[in-house]
């Protein structure tokens, strides 16, 4: 990762506001997007907010639910648009059903087949990656990925009724 966060002293950074979350981040040259849906410096941040994470999953089972469910708190602010919203149903299974990361990562295609493809993703959102970043020199970072998961989830509220019928589904198809 090319210093995503150190940006030069000498020149204000150009600005662009991701496509799915909105955060509004410095544009870093040369660094190629990783992410449909995303900026290219939006999943810049995400992938070093969660390094951390990535490198303990093998070895650690809470570092493992941890990253589980940050990427799909992350994923559910980035849908592909026209495919299936999945993540938000994941979110639903991990916060609302109690399936666990491993679980849930089981149940991978059921739960792509049962979630809907016409939502419209939340207009605005109450927390970002780049608001986990910039409390994480004063929060945990379990404590704020869970923060996050829940306000994402929250932020999807006009599709909770479908977003559950499809984890429901997902569960016992
Ligand atoms: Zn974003």
């Amino acid at each position: 990762m090319t210093g995503a966060d150190t940006p030069s002293p000498q020149q204000a950074p150009e600005t662009s506001a991701c496509p799915g979350c909105g955060a509004v981040l410095a544009v870093v040259p040369g660094l190629v997007g990783t992410h449909p849906g995303a900026s290219a410096s939006c999943a810049g941040l995400f992938a070093v907010t969660v390094r951390g994470l990535r490198e303990e999953a093998g070895q650690d089972v809470r570092a493992a639910s941890l990253l589980r469910v940050s990427t799909d708190a992350y994923d559910a602010q980035h849908l592909v648009p026209g495919g299936p919203a999945a993540a938000p149903v994941r979110l639903c299974l991990e916060l609302e059903r109690n399936v666990d990361h491993a679980r849930s990562a089981a149940l991978g295609s059921r739960v792509d087949d049962a979630a809907p493809r016409d939502l419209t993703a939340p207009a605005r959102w109450t927390t970002t990656v780049a608001d986990l970043a910039a409390d994480l020199d004063v929060v945990d970072l379990p404590a704020l990925v869970r923060a996050w998961a829940d306000a994402v989830w929250a932020d999807w509220a006009p599709a909770h009724d479908r977003l559950r019928a499809a984890a429901d589904t997902a569960l016992t198809g």
